[in-house]
């Protein structure tokens, strides 16, 4: 590769903050990566507001078309619903088919070289579950009645179970947790059970997850033990909903959804997001921790094959997390700034 061509889409709120930021990270790393070549393309709610559209085909045609990978803010989505409104995040995981949504959560080590109190990943399930949003509304004698469908396939299950075993054999411990509620709904998750523990047994991957040990735990006990023994987790797979709440449950561990990247992967493209919201608490304000933005840039890195590059951004990182805490922005207590933060890691890199 010459260049790497970037779609950016900050989208709302504190989307339009911490994407720069994570713009600069990849600048910063000068020739250790092909040369960044940005694409600015525009979603969101805002968006939506001024045009009718919040996901332009312009923006579907330049990401297929343009460019290798993107960078995502945040959408703001409104609680109730807005006639002729979906959200474009989970309109383009579908588009581009990102069918895996891998979290990682880790702590920073106190002692370098130490392992970190929580080191895990959410491997998170993208296309399919309760979001595929198939909700209707009758009225029976009971009064309204609101339904939505749940979507489980055995190929979606196949395929994010088979990423998991992948991130599990880049771990030091090699254990994949399959996140579950098959006691009660044995049908939908079920299927999603038992196709994810039949994934080494499938013929083409013939022994390559072998040295990878499965265990299991149903969704409501994993949160519980989440948040008393992170230890015991190391990468969890999970479908659509459980995912994402646990992703942002196990957030609240390493002090902040503001640390926590994530990428949207498929087969052919990838693309880095924030876990977090557009945080319209604190938009504008020049407040928000655009280390998330920054670790899902490094993320996005890492799946496109350049790893130097991600270390090093990942280590400036975990050096300015490690220093002055009064330094770091005020979701951890600190009293800086977006752009500070961001200057004293693009220092760092
Ligand atoms: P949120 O993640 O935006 O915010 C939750 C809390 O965390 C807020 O107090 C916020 O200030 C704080 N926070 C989040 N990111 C931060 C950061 N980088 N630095 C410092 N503090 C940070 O979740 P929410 O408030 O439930 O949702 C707000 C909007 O975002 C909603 O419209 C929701 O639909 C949308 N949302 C979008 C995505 C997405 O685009 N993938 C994900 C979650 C929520
Ligand atoms: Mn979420």
């Amino acid at each position: 590769r010459q260049s790497l061509r970037v779609g950016l889409i900050p989208a709302d709120g504190i989307g339009h903050e911490v994407i720069p930021a994570a713009r600069d990270a990849l600048l910063a790393l000068g020739s250790s990566i092909p040369k960044p070549q940005f694409v600015d393309l525009l979603a969101g709610f805002d968006l939506f507001t001024r045009t009718g559209e919040a996901l332009p085909e312009e923006t579907v045609q330049a990401l297929t078309n343009d460019c290798d990978c993107a960078l995502f803010g945040a959408v703001s989505s409104p609680s109730q619903k807005v006639a002729g409104y979906t959200s474009p995040i989970v309109a383009l995981r579908k588009k581009l088919d990102l069918y895996a949504n891998i979290r990682p959560v880790s702590s920073v080590s106190e002692i370098p070289g130490q392992p970190p109190k929580v080191d895990l990943m959410v491997v998170r399930e993208n296309t399919e579950c309760l979001y595929v949003k198939q909700e209707t509304m009758t009225t029976g004698e009971h009064g309204k009645e609101a339904r939505a469908t749940r979507l489980i396939t055995e190929r979606a299950s196949r395929r994010i179970g088979k990423m998991a075993f992948e991130m599990a054999l880049l771990r030091p411990k090699k254990q994949v947790t399959i996140i579950h509620k098959s006691n009660v709904l044995s049908v939908t998750d079920g299927l999603f059970r038992e196709t994810v523990r039949g994934v080494p047994k499938l013929p083409e991957v013939a022994g390559k997850y072998d040295s990878v040990t499965i265990a299991e735990q149903i969704v409501d006990s994993a949160v519980y033990r989440l948040f008393r023994e992170p230890e015991i987790f190391d990468v969890m797979v999970a479908p659509n909903l459980y995912g994402d709440i646990l992703s942002d449950a196990a957030a609240a561990l390493v002090g902040s959804l503001g640390l926590v990247p994530s990428v949207n992967a498929g087969d052919k493209f990838v693309m880095g997001e924030p876990v977090h919201g557009s945080a319209p608490d604190i938009a504008g304000k020049n407040i928000a921790n655009p280390i998330a933005a920054i670790r899902s840039a490094a993320l996005m890195l890492r799946h496109l094959g350049y790893p130097d590059g991600a270390d090093r951004i990942d280590k400036a990182v975990d050096e300015v997390l490690r220093g002055d805490p009064l330094a770091l922005t005020p979701d951890l207590g600190g009293k800086g700034t977006t752009k500070a933060v961001t200057d004293a890691i693009l220092k760092l890199i």
